[in-house]
């Protein structure tokens, strides 16, 4: 994240006064870049995914599965191989976890040998984030290296662990907050940082940066944070749960941190009368800094300021027992008191599953992969169009079911997350200013590329930060990025180290990423780094919004359907743009239970263009008997990028895609017709006029010439299943998890997670992860058949990896697809689409079948 990881951190009223140094400061170290690299061209493509491994402690005499703390050791013993790596051994816990990622290889001249794996700390001890050693290159082959690569990252976990530990790739552990649920337990709730009455601090990752963004969030706040998620109602399940079981569910004893307390206090106290006021009067108010954009139809943008008078929030010091009033407190701090003073005589209940700590969200684990784009246009084009696939890849990959110990009526992880790192003020949440929390979808497209029309699509107003606003425009950075990065920048930075000022702006990208690595999107657009190992890195795109599968395979499959998919809408040019309100709706969406199922959403109708705005031969195009004229195109024009314009543009291919900017062309389909198609109409089911992403991914693959068999049914077998999973032939983690809780011998038809089921659905996904076990429901014939037996050792891997790259391997193709290998792509979908109609045109008769049939 190239974060400065050095000196210490600031509390969050000591940051006040220096909140607009990292904005002015941040902004200036990315024009730097921008200035630097905007017209950098022709990276080729490297990608990586990261993975967040949970780490278990399984006591098979209890049979109770807990979740294990211990992650810190285990990264040090994990990141053995990095150091003898780079030869830059690191001696201290402290020095080791503080380590700045950009540390790491120099993947264009290794100093010796390059590690296989990387690890780093993530917000939670349970948690160990790991990467490959260097990122996948642009090569076919590459692909197939990625389930190797989870299987020697799982390998290599494995060998560190102690008996009785397990490693899994779990997006939620279900009993997170409920009693016991560590190893060690790590008593003494109610702690100086979370102050929560579920979660000690113990659980925190040492690493600074956790425990201070934790404490920042909640001291910016004013108060803990609160997570609300809808509870599932079983037969049994009472309209209200508890909040809070107490000291048996927690069994230990509630320490309340006086000494921390008071130091607050002193603080405060002195701070109240002269520093902290003057402090507030020197810093820009939210009233003198932000100002909304609202995208105008003829993309121009107008400003409208915001008044909002900032409230500093004060801690309100916890000087009371929580072992006796930790229920009353949780009730006020979830605004239920009054609910409860009224109905339950003092017991306090909630009709959700309400939590009050980060680590109920950040503790969630998810599956990442950064793209690197051929130059910024690219990466900003793919940004766009991944942000609206973010919603659909959530749902499918669903694996949220169960938290705090009950079944949840939702299925997916974002809006926990959203919810517990939501620093803003109480005055920022009722006036929805800004409209949502540092965890979200995106607000605003970035793509220039004039075909595409972003702006058409941006119809949500844009709060930003003016004079970020400025600055950026003031130094040539375009209309449309300068608001993306003012926008990041109405935030506060939340964690700023002592030693701020030494940061060089010309060789330092760490203000900025103060802000950016602080907003948590769907999809993060990440410029190039100027310094550090890291600097062939070009810009590239994060996609976020994914869960984590139990096995590599899975993870393997997904992960690899988006590297391809991305090289199709590159490949294609694709159109995917929604407006951003419909992606929140989506995004809402995604969250329902069953959402790959039951869920419809709003998706392009037409991605081929359509007849009026076709050039070519009529050739392609279809009235069908729904009685809409079909067009089948694909793109064949260079795509307007001005940088690009030496490009020549193919001529031999009449195939357009759709550049269609009417925001309105578009509806609802449920995943498996995105992923696997949709038919024109009911008579001509057989037929899809919408061929689907999957489809359209497998005529990519298809028209890639030399590309040898056993990489080619790999690569079918990942696309078979996630195809199979989008259908609903095959459950998502979620929909399997909660059948299995449900289904379980203690499940009282209630909605709780017993210990005991717990125990039970861990040892199953154990022996599901090691291929020890099939799942048909969940895995279908993918699984075990395609476990790899034998792991590749590091050394193994560096072999195959280093053949690959030697070998004449074909290559991912992104744009340069377009001259030679669309028309064979073409013709694949054309047949998949079945264009009947190209010869024969529908009869009367067809219309008047085809409306009967709808009648009846
Ligand atoms: P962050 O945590 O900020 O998202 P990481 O440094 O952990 O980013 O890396 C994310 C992923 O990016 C890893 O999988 C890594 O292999 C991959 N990666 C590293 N360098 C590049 C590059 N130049 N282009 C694309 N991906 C890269
Ligand atoms: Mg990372
Ligand atoms: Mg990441």
């Amino acid at each position: 994240m190239g974060l400065l990881t050095t000196g210490r951190p600031l509390i969050w009223w000591d940051s006040l006064p220096h909140l607009n140094y990292i904005r002015e400061h941040g902004i200036e170290q990315f024009v730097n870049v921008f200035i630097a690299t905007h017209d950098r061209q022709g990276d080729v493509l490297k990608w990586g995914d990261e993975i967040e491994y949970t780490i278990l402690n399984v006591n098979e005499e209890e049979r109770r599965a807990y979740l294990s703390l211990r992650a810190p050791e285990i990264i040090l013993e994990l990141q053995r191989e990095e150091e003898q790596a780079t030869q830059a051994p690191v001696t201290t816990l402290q020095q080791r976890l503080t380590r700045d990622d950009d540390e790491g290889h120099d993947d264009e001249h290794p100093v010796v040998e390059v590690p296989e794996t990387l690890w780093r700390p993530e917000y939670a001890n349970w948690m160990v984030e790991g990467t490959p050693g260097v990122p996948y290159s642009c090569y076919m082959r590459d692909l197939v290296l990625v389930e190797q690569n989870m299987a020697l990252r799982r390998a290599q976990i494995r060998h560190v662990l102690r008996p009785g530990e397990r490693v899994l790739s779990l997006t939620a552990y279900p009993l997170l907050g409920c009693g016991r649920f560590s190893e060690p337990s790590g008593r003494g709730v109610c702690g100086p940082v979370a102050r929560s009455l579920y979660l000690p601090d113990a659980v925190i990752n040492p690493h600074p940066r956790f425990g201070t963004l934790t404490r920042n969030i909640r001291l910016r706040r004013g108060h803990p944070v609160a997570i609300h998620v809808p509870l599932y109602h079983d037969l049994k399940t009472p309209s209200q749960i508890p909040i809070w079981e107490g000291g048996t569910r927690h069994g230990g004893v509630v320490e309340v941190d006086s000494r921390q307390t008071s130091e607050e206090l002193d603080r405060l106290t002195s701070k109240a009368g002269g520093q902290l006021a003057s402090a507030a009067n020197t810093r820009p108010t939210p009233s003198e800094g932000l100002v909304w954009l609202r995208s105008q139809p003829e993309d121009k943008v107008e400003k409208e300021r915001i008044s909002l008078t900032w409230i500093d929030g004060h801690e309100p010091v916890m000087q009371y027992d929580a072992q006796q009033d930790g229920a009353r407190h949780l009730c006020e701090t979830a605004g239920l008191a009054d609910l409860n003073d009224r109905h339950h005589d003092g017991k306090c209940t909630s009709p959700d599953i309400y939590m009050d700590a980060m680590g109920f969200g950040m503790g969630l684990c998810c599956l990442q992969i950064t793209l690197q784009a051929a130059n910024m246009d690219e990466g900003r084009y793919l940004y766009d169009q991944l942000a609206v696939l973010a919603p659909v890849m959530l749902a499918l990959t669903a694996a949220t079911p169960a938290l705090r110990g009950f079944l949840a009526n939702t299925d997916v992880r974002w809006n926990i997350i959203s919810a517990s790192v939501d620093d803003r003020t109480p005055l920022e949440s009722n006036h929805e200013c800004p409209p949502n929390s540092r965890y979200s979808s995106i607000d605003c497209f970035i793509s220039n590329r004039p075909e595409m029309k972003a702006h058409l699509y941006n119809d949500r107003p844009v709060l930003i930060h003016e004079r970020s606003y400025e600055r950026l425009i003031e130094a040539g950075v375009d209309e449309r990025l300068a608001r993306h990065v003012a926008h990041l920048f109405v935030r506060d930075p939340l964690v700023i180290f002592d030693d701020f000022a030494s940061v060089d702006d010309r060789e330092s990208l760490t203000h900025f990423e103060n802000l950016q690595s602080t907003n948590w999107n769907t999809v993060r657009f990440k410029p190039p780094a100027q310094t550090g190992a890291n600097t062939s890195a070009g810009w590239r795109t994060e996609f976020r919004p994914m869960e984590l599968q139990i096995t590599d395979f899975e993870n393997a499959a997904f992960t690899v359907f988006m590297v391809l998919l991305s090289r199709c809408i590159l490949a294609f040019g694709m159109n995917l743009y929604i407006p951003i309100s419909k992606i929140d709706e989506n995004l809402a969406k995604a969250h329902q239970r069953d959402a790959v199922l039951q869920g419809k959403f709003w998706f392009r109708k037409h991605i081929f263009a359509r007849e009026a705005e076709l050039s070519c031969s009529v050739q392609c195009h279809y009235r069908c008997a729904c009685g809409a004229e079909h067009c089948i195109s694909f793109q064949s024009q260079h795509t307007g990028s001005p940088t690009r314009s030496d490009l020549s543009p193919s001529r031999s291919c009449p195939f357009r895609f759709c550049t269609d900017p009417d925001p309105e062309a578009m509806e609802l389909m449920t995943i498996d017709e995105i992923m696997n198609g949709k038919p024109c109409c009911e008579k001509h089911a057989f037929r899809k006029a919408y061929p689907g992403l999957v489809t359209l991914v497998r005529a990519y693959l298809d028209a890639m010439p030399g590309l040898d068999q056993a990489t080619r049914t790999r690569l079918s077998a990942y696309l078979d299943f996630v195809s199979a999973r989008a259908s609903g032939r095959l459950l998502t983690f979620a929909a399997w998890m909660r059948q299995f809780i449900m289904n379980h011998a203690s499940y009282q038809q209630d909605s709780r997670v017993t210990p005991e089921a717990c125990y039970d659905l861990l040892q199953h996904c154990i022996e599901l992860a090691e291929g020890r076990r099939s799942e048909p429901a969940l895995l279908g014939e993918f699984w075990p058949k395609h476990h790899i037996q034998k792991n590749l050792t590091s050394h193994e891997f560096s072999k195959l990896r280093s053949q690959i790259h030697e070998e004449d391997s074909p290559q991912l193709r992104g744009e340069s697809f377009r001259e030679e290998l669309l028309p064979a792509a073409a013709s694949r979908i054309l047949d998949t689409v079945s264009i009947c109609a190209r010869t024969s045109l529908c009869t009367h008769e067809d219309h008047r079948h085809h409306h009967d049939h709808r009648r009846q």
